[in-house]
């Protein structure tokens, strides 16, 4: 069995999942980063190494239920263990409702809702055996106070934390916990994509009057993922710059 505590990372090639997988293999985890671009997960391996942290890049597409099952069973079996899993793959698809598609409201549900359950269920097994399990779903403002033109994402990262709360119900007794981090605006691809006028409109809404960065959320993710979190369950834990208070 591996010394290391083992922590998988969704959606860990770029932007906040990239922080988060950095941090915790500063941390002293053994990091196992799933995602689809196979070119930034390559260059995330070189940055870890260098960095003289341990770490495994698996490309998989958290869509594919059955496909991240065997991800998460294949690095438990490898390892002989798994801590920790922050689920964080997530994609967006904004649109007003009347004019949102099915197609939008299903692939934004499957990736940042369905992945999570999937993932949950299929790291439970190995934590209980374990007796201790850290899950951090990333969740997000929007899912707390709603979203003109997000209504898919919205419904997905209100979903999560419902599904959290139930998982930190259910798993309490064995050692594992299970919060949320609800990010506000943090720079990223995600947030880049905005058009400048939404960017800036923003900001009197944040009182601390600026983006966030992916550091700010993987320092909540060191937390929630540490041995000291263990009495922290259930929590949903805002990184948003006072946005949603
Ligand atoms: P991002 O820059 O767009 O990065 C998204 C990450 O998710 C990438 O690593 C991407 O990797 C991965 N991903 C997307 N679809 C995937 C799939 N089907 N399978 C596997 N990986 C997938 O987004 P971000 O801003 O870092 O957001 C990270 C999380 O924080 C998301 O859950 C997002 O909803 C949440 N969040 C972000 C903000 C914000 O302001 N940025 C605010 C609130 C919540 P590949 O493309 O390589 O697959």
């Amino acid at each position: 069995m591996t010394e290391k505590r083992v922590a998988i990372v969704t959606g860990a090639s770029r932007g906040i999942g990239r922080a988060i997988a950095m941090r915790l293999a500063a941390d002293g985890r053994h990091v196992v980063g799933f995602a689809r671009n196979a070119d930034q997960l390559e260059s995330l391996r070189g940055e870890i190494d260098a960095a003289g942290g341990s770490c495994e890049m698996r490309s998989c597409d958290v869509g594919e239920g059955d496909k991240l099952a065997t991800e998460i069973e294949g690095v438990a079996e490898r390892y002989g263990r798994l801590d920790i899993i922050v689920n964080n793959a997530g994609i967006t698809r904004d649109g007003l409702i009347l004019r949102m598609s099915d197609e939008d409201f299903d692939d934004v549900l499957r990736v940042n809702l369905r992945s999570a359950f999937v993932a949950c269920r299929s790291a439970a097994r190995p934590m209980m055996r374990g007796r201790f399990g850290r899950i951090v779903n990333l969740g997000s403002v929007s899912g707390i106070i709603g979203n003109a033109g997000q209504t898919n994402y919205s419904a997905a990262k209100a979903g999560l934390i419902g599904l959290t709360k139930s998982i930190a119900k259910e798993l309490g007794g064995k050692g594992i916990t299970a919060n949320v981090i609800a990010p506000g605006f943090i720079e990223s691809d995600m947030t880049n994509a905005l058009p400048a006028a939404v960017r800036e409109g923003v900001l009197p809404a944040i009182a601390l009057r600026r983006f966030g960065s992916g550091c700010d959320i993987a320092a909540a993710a060191s937390y929630l993922t540490s041995d000291e979190a263990g009495y922290v369950t259930g929590h949903v834990l805002s990184v948003d710059g006072g946005l949603g208070m």
